[in-house]
């Protein structure tokens, strides 16, 4: 029986991974994932792969079979890296490649955290999450649309700070402009707010920009989007959340 490595490979480049991540993904001789990700794996580490390297992907959407396809190499004996973008617990694969754990006993699983699209960015922008927040995934694939508002309203209600993934692609134009309007209903327009768009990676960019200002900006899936909450300021090229220590000095 071999094992499998669930990786999470951090958001772009060879400096966002981690050493663990790296350890697994030199030691395995399969590599499973989007393409995308492989491609990212073989420029970050190049010769230092196995040279007989098996690759097993499947195209976008086919998540389920690409777990399988996993599965099936490690309880044949392979040892199996499953690389995912970011962290592979936070909307990657380590949920549904453990909901078929069951299935192949003695398959030896490991976790391996990488650093989230959520982290990477906010180091971008500032500090926007120096408190409380919440990440939402505006993609209503697998989660019904009025679950999302549902979130939002609980988020705003709440003054989180909200970090948002998939916050548009194509097919969801909207989606993006309709969760700042559903949050105006709570937060001022003036909110400070950002977004990362390919954090880690060649032609990273990123804005400043308010509540308002973000109900009409297009963004892509290749975009985080981060939401001030009431205690959240501009400062010079940064965005500021407040944890408490301004009050504390005052008094
Ligand atoms: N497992 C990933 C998230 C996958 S969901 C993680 O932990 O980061 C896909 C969403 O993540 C994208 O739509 C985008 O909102 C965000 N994301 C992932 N990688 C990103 C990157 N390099 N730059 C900007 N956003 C990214």
């Amino acid at each position: 029986m071999g094992s499998l490595w669930i990786t999470g490979i951090g958001p772009g480049g060879p400096a966002y991974m981690t050493p663990q991540a790296v350890e697994a993904i030199t030691r395995a001789d399969t590599l499973c994932g989007y393409t995308v990700y492989i491609e990212l794996v073989r420029k970050a580490l190049g010769d230092r792969l196995r040279k007989n390297l098996t690759i097993l992907t499947t195209p976008m959407r086919q998540e389920l079979e690409r777990c399988r396809l996993a599965m099936e190499a490690a309880a044949a004996g392979s040892d199996v890296a499953m690389v995912c973008g970011g962290d592979a617990g936070i909307y990657g694969m380590a949920g549904p490649l453990l909901a078929m754990a069951d299935d192949y006993p003695d398959v030896q699983i490991e976790i391996i955290p990488g650093l989230t699209a959520a982290v990477a960015g906010a180091a971008v922008l500032g500090a926007p999450l120096m408190n409380d927040f919440c990440v939402i995934s505006l993609s209503d694939l697998m989660t019904p649309w009025q679950v999302i508002e549902k979130r939002l309203r609980a988020a705003a209600a709440g003054d989180f700070c909200i970090c948002i993934y998939n916050p548009m692609s194509s097919r969801r134009r909207e989606h993006l402009a309709k969760a700042c309007r559903i949050l105006m209903e709570e937060q001022s327009p003036d909110t400070p707010c950002g977004w990362v768009r390919n954090i880690g990676r060649p032609g990273q960019e990123s804005r400043l920009l308010t509540l308002g200002m973000l109900a009409m900006e297009e963004v892509d899936m290749f975009t985080t989007v981060f939401i001030g909450n009431s205690r959240t300021r501009f400062r010079g090229p940064y965005m500021v959340t407040g944890r408490g220590y301004e009050d504390k000095a005052q008094d």
